[in-house]
């Protein structure tokens, strides 16, 4: 930052705050909500909730969603002479597009304070900071408070979980510990009300229109690929309180009467089952339809629990139908737990979206085969499969750069569709690419799911225009990925 920033921040005035996920590829999934930032089979976009949990703590700030909006980069330009501080939300397959957008914005009024937040630059601060002369400061750790701080003006020395620009050198401050009372943050729905359209917020497997937020930060498991709990969010469950959380709900749903359901995106929202089970009777006395994030060992009886009070579905990450796949990744799952779970929560009438990974460490044209097996036996309702991702800061990461398995394309390609990041001596990037096109046709092209799609559509006009919309789009898709090969 330059002295006269410096200067700025330390006359202890609150700046006029802006929360930007900045455009970048069309239709890119890749806001502070998303766990693969990447362009979907089906238009599909995550609330950017890591960034509307720090506006709400800056009174007068404003949150600018930039894909689902429909935002390029000359719409959001001008913002940059009507605000003193920008929070840039980033991440791994947008960060050069971001630091474009950073930069157009500080050439607008140069003396726009740039900052960057998000996994991706927590876990590199300086090496961030080195990108781009117009990125002032990068927060690391849980950016919250961090970020108030920056907007209430504080001299920036001054503030934990920083890096910034100090004379021509890169300065850090000690590291920020993690939030312990997580009701001191504030309800991010007032933010989503304000400043987004919760109509653009669309998600195939969830009832439209939606609103989804967290309830906690944090998930037990140790899985070597997934990106939050290794770059910000710990591996302690930390919650905010059951009475916190249903009155949020209550809230939101004065705020939003049309919201059909309400999903918790909290990494594994089941981790604490009695918690769970104390929300789930909240939410049942207040009537509201919702769903969640849950690993694949939750009790029957927590099941019937959480049905009984309003769950619609789960969305569960099975990752393979290989145990030494799972075992390699640390899942902490068996198969015959998850299917024995599977068959519960169906038999209960909870739907089940399951997620599925290809190219794991381990990964084998016949684990390929084992994984598709094995979903097309558990058959949940959907299912989505992605291509694994090692994320910076991530062991999935370290493990592929020490065993020489990273290629040199990056996460996604000039379309921010998910590219094969990931290749083995036994099994290249291009069969890897292709078994995600096997995957899904193995799995949706069988008389049972195309019958149980139709019956779905036949039931309920608005599903029917919807699912016509995504077949289409996923069709198109579909078509897309053949003519690559990655
Ligand atoms: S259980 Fe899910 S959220 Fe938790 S570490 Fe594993 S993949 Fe991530």
């Amino acid at each position: 930052m330059t002295t006269n920033r410096i200067a700025l921040d330390s006359r202890g005035e609150r700046l006029k705050t802006l929360f930007l996920h900045p455009p970048s590829f069309e239709g890119f999934d890749g806001g502070a909500g998303a766990r693969y930032q990447a362009r979907r089979e089906i238009r599909s976009f995550w609330y950017p909730t890591w960034l509307a949990q720090p506006a709400a703590l800056v009174p007068g700030s404003r949150l600018v969603d930039a894909p689902p909006a429909g935002l390029a980069l000359e719409d959001v330009l001008p913002l940059a002479r009507s605000y003193e501080l920008v929070v840039f939300h980033t991440s791994t397959p947008s960060f050069a597009h971001d630091v474009r957008v950073a930069e157009a914005l500080k050439a607008e009024n140069p003396s726009l304070v740039v900052g960057f937040v998000g996994a991706h630059v927590a876990v590199a601060r300086e090496l961030a900071l080195e990108a781009s002369a117009a990125i002032d400061f990068v927060a690391g750790d849980e950016f919250d408070f961090t970020v108030k701080e920056v907007a209430e003006g504080r001299p920036l020395s001054s503030i934990a979980g920083l890096s910034y620009r100090d004379n021509g050198r890169i300065a850090r401050t000690p590291a920020r510990p993690p939030l312990e009372d997580m009701d001191a943050l504030p309800w991010v729905v007032d933010v989503y009300h304000r400043d987004l359209d919760v109509e653009r917020y669309v998600i195939g497997y969830l009832l439209h229109p939606y609103v989804s937020l967290y309830t906690g930060r944090g998930c037990r498991s140790k899985c070597t690929f997934c990106l939050w709990p290794q770059t910000i969010g710990g591996h302690r469950y930390r919650t905010r309180s059951v009475d916190n959380v249903v009155a949020e709900i209550a809230h939101a749903r004065r705020l939003f009467p049309g919201v059909k359901e309400f999903f918790f995106d909290d990494d594994t929202f089941t981790d604490d089952v009695p918690r769970a089970e104390a929300i789930a009777h909240g939410l049942g006395r207040l009537g509201v339809t919702w769903s969640c994030n849950a690993k694949a060992n939750v009790p029957l009886r927590t099941l019937e629990v959480l049905r009984d009070n309003g769950l619609r579905l789960l969305l569960v990450g099975y990752e393979s139908g290989n145990q030494a796949i799972l075992n390699h990744v640390k899942k902490g799952i068996r198969l015959d737990v998850a299917r024995e779970f599977t068959a519960s929560a169906k038999r209960l009438g909870i739907k089940i979206h399951g997620t599925f990974v290809m190219g794991l460490p381990g990964e084998t044209r016949e684990t390929i085969e084992e994984t598709i097996r094995f979903a097309r036996e558990i058959d949940p309702d959907t299912l989505q499969v992605s291509l694994a991702a090692p994320y910076p800061g991530t062991e999935l990461h370290r493990e592929a750069l020490a065993r020489g398995w990273l290629g040199d394309g990056g996460l996604v390609d000039g379309d921010g569709v998910q590219t094969t990041a990931l290749g083995y001596p036994h099994l290249t990037r291009t069969e890897i690419f292709a078994s995600v096109d096997a995957f899904y046709r193995q799995f949706y092209f069988r008389p049972r799911k195309i019958f149980q799609i139709a019956l779905e559509m036949a039931r309920d006009a608005d599903v029917c225009r919807r699912r016509l919309r995504e077949g289409a789009e996923f069709v198109r898709f579909l078509r897309r990925r053949a003519r690559r090969t990655d």
